[in-house]
């Protein structure tokens, strides 16, 4: 298996995997998706009854909306995850009590009329675990409604609830290769215009590839050109990966879990397979 990077940002990736089979392929998106841990904010709990802020001045602690709402936002908020920190809570050496291993704790405490946004959610701990996305609206509170919660995330995986899946638009498809038969062509550029990609241009008076791996193998090209000039294949043993993470991890730190998870489950599978054929 080759990887060949095509572009990395802090938050998107795009990259080729060659040398697999499409079941592997599949295997990697699916990793990706549902496998990768990360943290997310699962208990909430709402302080009730009145609130007095420094100045005197009482407030409720209510809002506009259902704590069961509220606590449901928070919950989406992406939580900063260093993926070779944290344990599973279950697995966690506490037992399942809570501690800096498995629980990242956060409290809340705003007065109205104010907007509540992620980034009003404090940490108890160090600055790299506040919310790097601090615009995610929560709650509009009206004059004398307050807010004061006191929440706690932990690790999970999107196999559990949407809220731990770190990736979104996750894909891949067949490496293209598009070929041009230049004896057929008579540069009328029908194929240059159909492409929806901009893969194809007119070069030095021929027809060529121009950005070969933004080619989505559409056919486009092919129903255009009236000399049955052009043909496309994708490579099953080569594929075209991108995708986006929430925030709560890096796209390379995704990535690297994920090819992590995929290697420990094969060679799981091969010891158990190995077991059954001794036994
Ligand atoms: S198959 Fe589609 S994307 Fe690829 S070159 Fe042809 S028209 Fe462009
Ligand atoms: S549509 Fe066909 S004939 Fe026209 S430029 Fe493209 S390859 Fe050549
Ligand atoms: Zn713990």
């Amino acid at each position: 298996m080759d990887l060949k990077i095509i572009d990395l940002t802090e938050t998107h990736a795009r990259f080729v995997v060659s040398g697999i089979r499409p079941d592997m392929a599949n295997a990697l998106r699916r990793t990706l998706m549902t496998e990768v841990p990360k943290m997310a904010i699962e208990t909430v709990e709402f302080h009730l009854g009145p609130i007095r802020d420094e100045d005197g001045k009482e407030c409720e602690s209510v809002s506009p909306l259902f704590d069961e709402i509220i606590a449901h936002r928070l919950g989406l908020v992406p939580i900063p995850t260093d993926p070779d920190l944290y344990v599973f809570k279950d697995k966690c050496a506490c037992d399942g009590e809570g501690c800096p291993s498995c629980t990242i704790m956060y409290s809340l405490n705003k007065k109205g009329p104010a907007e509540v946004y992620s980034g009003d959610l404090e940490p108890l701990g160090g600055k790299e675990l506040r919310v790097k996305d601090e615009l995610i609206p929560i709650v509009k509170l009206g004059p004398k409604q307050a807010l004061l919660v006191y929440a706690s995330a932990e690790l999970g995986t999107a196999k559990r609830h949407a809220k731990w899946q770190v990736t979104s638009a996750t894909g891949y498809r067949y490496y293209p290769t598009v070929t041009i038969d230049l004896s057929k062509c008579d540069l009328c550029e029908e194929c240059v215009k159909a492409c929806p990609r901009d893969v194809l241009a007119s070069k030095d008076e021929k027809i060529v590839v121009a950005d070969l791996e933004n080619c989505i193998l559409c056919s486009a090209c092919i129903n255009a050109c009236p000399r049955a000039a052009i043909t496309t294949h994708g490579d099953n043993s080569k594929f075209i990966f991108e995708f986006e993470t929430d925030g709560s991890l890096s796209a390379k730190d995704t990535l690297r879990k994920a090819l992590e998870i995929l290697e420990q489950r094969f060679d799981d599978f091969r010891e158990e397979v190995g077991q059954l054929i001794e036994g």
